[in-house]
């Protein structure tokens, strides 16, 4: 598969926060989950990468094409989805499209009407009246309304109810079914991922802490559950990380062989991506790694 998008040594500081040496690929053909915790660094590195950031090092391609010098016609073939969704709120939902679809080369005004009547959304409707998720769903409409080959979205599921979550996470299927290139979206609700992602990027503290493939990461590591005697120095060597209480100890690890050769009587789990990401996350501050 060609990488649709290559990121390396991407470099960005902000006071005593930076992303370091970011380095990533995005095959095509997969949902690609960007997880972290919050303040991790996930906003700046889409924000980044899209040359939204002013000094940024490092060289960022997408579809083979530097993006350096060639913003606008990289730009053509992405459909960007922000937080924030930079709209005039007095303009209707059609009065915006008209201020926005002139920027795209492939705007489709048939895809559009679409995707509106699939969101019920009142193209006459005001944005200021729009509820926080009625304003993703449109913002989702004019990212999906110029033919784009890949969608970059940053937290598109925050703050919406489940029915809404799961109507979005249809869309992105159905989106990479009529011939998508590819999605990246940045969240921090891993259950979303559970079911869509095909690709999980971790990051913590500006720094990418792993790429892989999602079933591959979650056949990897399970949780132990035992009780505290079955742990010495060289037990604890197996785990990413272990908690402890009256009860016993709850432990992750990517070492499953080891813990079934060497101890015995305890329980295996399969783990979810929340608590691989938190491993992870925590792992990392206690800087054991
Ligand atoms: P969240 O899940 O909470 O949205 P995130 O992973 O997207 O977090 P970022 O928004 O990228 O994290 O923030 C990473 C760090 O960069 C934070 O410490 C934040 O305070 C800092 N930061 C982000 N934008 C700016 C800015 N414009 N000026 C100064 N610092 C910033």
């Amino acid at each position: 598969m060609d990488p649709i998008l290559e990121v390396s040594g991407l470099n960005k500081r902000y006071g005593d926060f930076a992303l370091k040496d970011i380095s990533f690929c995005l095959p095509e053909g997969c949902i690609t989950g960007f997880v972290g915790i919050n303040g991790a660094g996930k906003t700046t590195t889409l924000r980044s990468i899209l040359g939204l950031t002013n000094k940024v090092s490092g060289s960022i391609k997408f579809f083979g094409t530097d993006m350096d010098g060639n913003e606008n016609k990289v730009k053509d073939r992405m459909g960007i989805v922000l937080d924030e969704g930079c709209f005039y709120d007095e303009l209707t939902l059609s009065e915006m499209k008209n201020v926005i679809a002139p920027a795209y080369k492939n705007w489709c005004e048939q895809d559009f009407t679409e995707y509106l009547e699939r969101f019920s959304l009142n193209p006459k409707q005001k944005i200021n009246t729009l509820s926080k998720g009625m304003r993703m769903k449109y913002a989702l409409a004019l990212a999906l309304s110029h033919k784009a080959e890949l969608l970059i979205m940053d937290e598109p599921t925050n703050g919406l109810d489940p029915l809404v979550r799961s109507q979005l996470l249809n869309i992105l299927k159905d989106y990479m079914a009529k011939g998508g290139k590819g999605v990246f979206f940045s969240t921090h609700i891993t259950s979303d991922l559970e079911k869509i992602a095909d690709m999980l990027i971790m990051i913590d503290d500006g720094q990418i802490v792993f790429q892989e493939e999602k079933d591959q990461l979650l056949d990897s590591c399970r949780i132990i559950k035992g009780s505290t005697e079955k742990l010495n120095p060289d037990t604890r060597k197996y785990f990413l990380t272990i908690e402890e209480n009256a009860f016993g100890f709850t432990g992750i690890t990517k070492q499953t062989s080891d813990v079934v050769e060497h101890m015995q009587d305890v329980l295996i789990e399969r783990p979810t991506i929340e608590d691989i990401m938190l491993a992870n996350a925590e792992r990392r501050k206690k800087n054991v790694v």
